[in-house]
């Protein structure tokens, strides 16, 4: 048996409480068997724990969503309780900005979204946002005391060692823009920054279309093209953020320029800025990409084939990205895969002929469950599944200012 918890020196008490804190933010929900494993801690250490957490109010035993075992009745499952604390989600797209207000439990409380230009407006989008942060927390019932961080997700490259936002070619208009810091004055929050190809990478590994998959790669295919890569169980940044940029793999060396200099990019061949322009030429009308993507339901055999065409080449980087590391499933999110199996079914063919066997075997290549929503719910698993020490004492704090 595990030894008596009274005598246990309290700073280890302290450590292993924290320890069962941190696997139930980022778990959502587990049984006591899983916090065990997952923990290291013995059985009866952590039904001690457990039941001074109860008895505190912070941790509630509940009915699991689904049955995880076949037969007989699927064990309880326990989570953080509301009252333990709240996560908030920050997404810019180019042309939005979408927030929403979680509890330790990841339950979604309470979203807004709203339609602004963005990139060309950082400060306004920015202002926007805590606007948005503090309307979904009052309607919520969240005090900001109860907020243990906020998570902030940027359509465009973050130097993920200064935090600083933009290139001189991508998001210009953020460029040296700190939005952590930005959005941490402006509600008086601790804030983390990334970039939504890594977030929704997040959002789909933690509750989505590769939820409980330690190997995943994200590929956001809208106007630009990159991919997001949770390796391990945890989100892969680089040596500076800059990871699975393969929207900038050369395609063709004498293809279009791309708007970060290179010519002959991915991006600049198959992403939705390529297609629309090219499908616009032919048919003599300004086209969006959602126009094309209805024409494509309707029919039209151009738009099918331009489609098609860009699912093949998608699917080339795709298998590369197989071949390099080896992920389990490759989840297609963004506005270009609304196309649904017009888009995925080239992929998956372009996975099976260009990717090596022993790397692409048993690869499932799925569209995502969130679409739109992956940035949001990314954002805050930012902060409950990435978590920060920064997040960690506020939620010790939280949990220390609680009634013992
Ligand atoms: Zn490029």
């Amino acid at each position: 048996m595990g030894v008596e918890l009274s005598r246990v020196p309290p700073s280890l008490r302290e450590r292993n409480r924290t320890l069962v804190v941190d696997v139930l933010r980022e778990q959502g929900g587990v049984t006591q068997a899983d916090l065990t494993r997952l923990t290291g801690l013995s059985r009866a250490t952590i039904s001690t724990l457990v039941a001074e957490l109860r008895i505190r109010g912070l941790v509630l035993e509940q009915p699991a969503a689904e049955p995880v075992r076949q037969g007989g009745r699927p064990p309880n499952q326990l989570a953080l309780a509301p009252s333990a604390g709240n996560a908030v989600g920050i997404d810019f797209g180019h042309s939005h900005v979408r927030v929403a207000v979680a509890d330790l439990a990841h339950r979604i409380l309470s979203e807004r979204e709203e339609a602004l230009a963005v990139d060309t407006d950082p400060l306004g989008s920015l202002d926007l946002a805590a606007d948005l942060v503090r309307d979904a927390m009052r309607s919520a019932g969240v005090s900001a005391g109860s907020v243990i961080g906020v998570g902030v997700g940027v359509p465009g490259p973050v130097d993920h060692r200064t935090g600083r936002v933009g290139s001189t070619s991508i998001l210009a208009g953020w460029l040296g823009i700190r939005a952590a810091d930005e959005i941490e004055r402006r509600l008086d929050l601790p804030a983390v920054v990334d970039n939504d190809a890594n977030i929704g990478a997040l959002a789909e590994a933690s509750w989505g279309a590769a939820r409980g998959l330690r190997h995943v790669a994200y590929i956001k295919a809208s106007s630009g093209i990159g991919a997001g890569l949770v390796l391990g169980g945890r989100l892969h940044r680089g040596a500076n953020g800059t990871v699975g940029e393969i929207g900038h793999d050369i395609v063709d060396e004498a293809g279009p320029f791309c708007r970060c200099g290179n010519r002959g990019c991915l991006e600049a061949v198959a992403g939705g800025v390529a297609v629309t322009e090219l499908l616009s030429r032919s048919r003599h009308e300004p086209l969006t990409m959602q126009q094309v993507l209805d024409l494509a339901e309707e029919g039209d055999l151009a738009c099918r084939r331009a489609l098609a065409e860009v699912g093949r080449q998608i699917g080339a980087a795709a298998a590369r990205l197989c071949n390099l590391v080896n992920p389990e499933r490759v989840v297609v999110g963004g506005l270009l895969a609304r196309a649904g199996d017009l888009l995925l079914d080239p992929m998956r063919e372009s996975v099976r002929r260009f990717g090596v066997d022993s790397a692409t075997a048993g690869v499932q290549i799925v569209p995502s469950e969130f679409g739109e929503r992956a940035g949001v719910f990314g954002a805050l698993a930012l902060v409950l599944r990435e978590g920060s020490p920064l997040f960690g004492d506020r939620l010790r704090a939280s949990l220390q200012g609680q009634p013992a």
